[in-house]
């Protein structure tokens, strides 16, 4: 007998009928004797809806900018996993299995402040547990906590995926279970790339970098957590017959699994290729090459909540005058505009040039450490295929490369193929 945590995404509980299947996957891990907690993410497009109303309320009341309370943005958007919670309890009872729904406040899950993108702080499994024991299936609903103040707070975008791995922690599950629209982790995003493969095993660090350069299979957050308690996880499909063959098997379930990378025996150079679109580059013209700037530009971006990415530096020719280029969020450009126009005096710059709609495409592998060439690799096949290269960052074991919005598919299919990740 195990403890198992499973959760299953948008798409996996999207209408009533995948509600349903859903349970009996939940079933199948009951009825073999394990004790089960469920987490449930909001029926797809459901999210995207709620936030679309907070952000439109205030231009329909008059308002002339978009700046809303982030508690009540999470009252509203929590409302989504409220419902598929009760919805998967009432399925479940329904084919006679013992469940009951819990909101993140009920549990607790205790968060920080920040409303809209909070950590978890503290999770009391406590009764959950005692009532798992006994048979009874935790149906609990993603993405949402309790904050000091009292009030529901919200993990950021494809924050279940958090909520259960940080569940699975806090009540010492055997494995937690990511079920999901496709069958595993692929070495890209198999929607872009027909030609990826399923990866059997993904080291964490792996994971990290492909989640938070622009794979949304998982959330960032959610692998740091996997990886600082050790939590086994598994990315699965939940679109299998839930009673096929293999599907309940305790050590090698059918999926990727998230692991250290000494589990990992046959280590490729590469692993994947990740994208990032609607990014956006600044460059600031001309500016003053001394002690200071690097700090007048982005504090005042930081303290704005701007999220800075790349940032690249020219060495200056004579010593008094450089250029500086960076990226951020598209979404996030125009406020960054407006800040630096802001500061422009202490900063000391003579223009500002912007371009939207980039896009940043990586390659990873911990293989990089051991390996030179992977970059020139990299560089010579986008060139062969035209494409020119805006910016270039690495670390150990990732190449961030920035071009323009509709070479995107193009570049990621070329560094695909040019590392030999391709199926064969
Ligand atoms: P859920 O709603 O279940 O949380 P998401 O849409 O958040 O699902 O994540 C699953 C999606 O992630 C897949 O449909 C796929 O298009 C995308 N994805 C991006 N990169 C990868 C990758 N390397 N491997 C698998 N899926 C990926
Ligand atoms: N429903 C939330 C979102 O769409 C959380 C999640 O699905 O993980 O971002
Ligand atoms: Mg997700």
């Amino acid at each position: 007998m195990a403890r198992i945590v499973m959760k299953f995404g948008g798409t996996s509980v999207a209408d009533l009928d995948r509600i349903k299947n859903v349970a009996r996957h939940v079933k199948r891990e009951v009825d073999a004797g394990h004790e089960v907690a469920v987490v449930v993410s909001a029926m797809s497009g459901k999210t995207n809806e709620l936030v679309g109303w907070v952000q439109n309320i205030p231009k329909v009341s008059g308002a002339d900018h978009s700046i809303y309370d982030a508690r009540e943005y999470d009252a509203v958007v929590a409302s989504g996993e409220q419902v598929t919670s009760g919805l998967l309890a009432i399925a479940l009872q329904a084919m006679g299995v013992n469940a009951r729904s819990w909101q993140g406040w009920q549990i607790p899950i205790r968060t920080d402040n920040a409303h809209g993108a909070a950590r978890i702080l503290e999770i009391d499994g406590g009764e959950m547990v005692r009532r798992m024991k006994e048979g009874q299936v935790a149906v609990v609903a993603g993405f949402q906590g309790l904050g000091p103040d009292n009030r529901i707070s919200t993990l950021g975008r494809g924050g279940s995926d958090t909520s259960a791995v940080a569940i699975a922690a806090a009540v010492k599950a055997d494995r937690c279970d990511i079920y999901t629209d496709v069958d595993g982790v692929y070495t890209t995003d198999p929607r872009i790339e027909p030609k990826a493969r399923r990866l059997k095993k993904i080291a964490f660090e792996e994971m990290l970098e492909m989640a938070s350069l622009g794979a949304k299979v998982l959330q960032v957050r959610s692998v740091e957590l996997a990886m600082v308690f050790k939590v086994r996880t598994f990315v699965r499909s939940s679109f299998e017959d839930p009673d096929a063959p293999g599907m309940g098997d305790l050590l090698n379930p059918p999926g990727t699994l998230i692991c250290d990378e000494d589990e990992i025996v046959e280590q490729e150079v590469v692993t994947g290729i990740a994208y990032a679109k609607d990014e956006a580059q600044i460059s600031l013209r001309r500016l003053a090459d001394r002690p200071g700037v690097s700090a007048a530009i982005f504090g005042p971006l930081a303290e704005s909540h701007i999220n800075v990415d790349m940032i690249v530096q020219n060495i200056s020719e004579d010593g008094s005058k450089t250029d500086m280029t960076f990226t951020v969020p598209s979404g996030d450009a125009e406020k960054a505009l407006r800040v630096l126009g802001e500061n422009k005096e202490k900063i000391g710059y003579d223009v500002v040039q912007s371009e939207s709609g980039l896009v940043k495409v990586s390659v990873i592998g911990v293989g990089m450490r051991s390996h030179a060439g992977v970059a020139a690799t990299a560089f010579r096949a986008l060139a062969e295929k035209g494409i020119n290269i805006k910016a270039i960052t690495t670390s150990e074991i990732k190449i961030s490369i920035l071009i323009d919005g509709p070479y995107a598919e193009l570049a990621v299919r070329t560094l695909h193929s040019c590392y030999g990740l391709d199926k064969s």
